[in-house]
């Protein structure tokens, strides 16, 4: 736990007090590392963090992992409490939850283990700890900025070479191959998906790329991303091989444009359900309304969703520092698809793209 941690378990504390909660309890996830920055595998035996406000924090760990934990970041800093094989972990951690009558558990702590807390606290109430933790993590500071700013940078370069390279006659699970190469090549720690869909494929926005051999005047999406440090890249281009299928650049224009009208709607204090309308419309307007069948965009951070969503029912005010993709797209059954995606970050005035590849339609050959 370094000051930065103890500084976001605070900010957690009072988090849950403004939202007049007891305690959070946090399990091995994305939340645990961005609290502590421990990170061990999620498994049967629990490991739980519980914040309360105007407590210590403290953390219940298996008696096996508890050197694991005192040799790790937390382990100077938290109070660490052990529990052996053979006893009851709720029971301890209910002893940690002592009083606590409304309790939120953070969204990945599996369910086998909420069962096991409400077993041995049926006074309490449980609800979700994403109010709290994923407000938190919405807002990214300058390190993380800083990591995914890099992260965006290596997956702008992957696009700059994969367009380099041949794609009639090559099949989409090749090219998807090439991407996660080349976003090792740039920097990424690993890939972490390669959406390659061409044709009639790309109609199908998560499509899983297989032995389809590309063909001219395919449309072809390519929507990929991978980990650095920690925290995620997720752009998307849609290229064509040749002379676009009939109707094709039509729809692209109306993609183009819903995805710059969105972007350039980004600043503090508008509503994230708002840049989503902006998008819409436009698509709305150009008669694909119905074809655009997906939110238009997701925060990014130490996962590659997360709030706040661009969607219709989120109201959540951007602020500084609050970053997130922004992708429209339209799907013709049968036909063709296309998406853009720009990761871009709110600024103390407006916006800036973390993503920067060209966005005119690129005709590969
Ligand atoms: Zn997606
Ligand atoms: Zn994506
Ligand atoms: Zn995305």
């Amino acid at each position: 736990v370094t000051d930065r941690h103890l500084e976001r378990i605070e900010r957690a504390a009072r988090g849950a007090a403004e939202q007049r909660l007891d305690a959070l309890v946090v399990s091995p996830s994305r939340d645990l590392a961005y609290l502590t920055g421990y990170d061990p595998m999620p498994l049967e035996r629990p490991t739980f963090l519980v914040i309360r406000p105007g407590a210590e924090p403290a953390m219940l760990v298996p008696e096996l992992e508890r050197r694991l934990a005192a040799a790790s970041s937390v382990g100077d800093r938290l109070e660490l409490r052990a529990w052996r094989d053979g006893s009851d972990p709720y029971e301890a951690a209910a002893g940690l939850l002592a009083g606590a009558t409304r309790i939120a558990v953070a969204d990945a702590l599996w369910a086998v283990h909420l069962l096991g807390l409400q077993r041995r606290l049926p006074e309490a109430t449980f609800s979700t700890a994403s109010p709290v933790l994923g407000r938190l993590r919405a807002v990214k500071d300058r390190d993380e900025l800083e990591a995914l700013r890099r992260a965006g940078r290596a997956a702008d370069e992957t696009f700059r070479r994969i367009v380099e390279l041949p794609f009639p006659g090559r099949r989409e699970e090749e090219v998807a191959g090439d991407l996660a190469d080349l976003l090792v090549q740039h920097g990424h720690t690993k890939a972490a998906f390669t959406i390659v869909a061409s044709g009639a494929n790309a109609a199908s926005p998560h499509h899983e790329p297989g032995g389809r051999t590309i063909l001219p005047h395919d449309a072809v999406v390519m929507d990929f991303g991978g980990e650095l440090g920690g925290y995620f890249s997720d752009t998307t281009r849609t290229v064509v091989v040749g002379e676009p299928p009939p109707g094709f650049e039509e729809a692209y224009s109306a993609v183009q444009a819903a995805q710059a009208a969105a972007v350039d709607a980004v600043r503090p204090g508008i509503a994230a359900q708002d840049i989503d309308r902006t998008a819409r419309a436009i698509v709305d307007a150009a008669g694909y309304g119905d074809r655009f069948i997906h939110r238009t965009g997701h925060g990014i951070g130490l996962e590659v969703h997360e709030p706040p969503y661009i969607v219709e029912g989120d109201e959540t005010p951007l602020e500084p520092g609050m970053t997130f993709s922004v992708e429209p797209g339209i799907y013709l059954e049968g036909r063709f698809g296309i998406r853009i995606e720009d990761i871009v970050t709110v600024t103390s005035d407006g916006v800036d793209r973390l993503n920067r590849s060209p966005r005119d339609l690129k005709v590969v050959i």
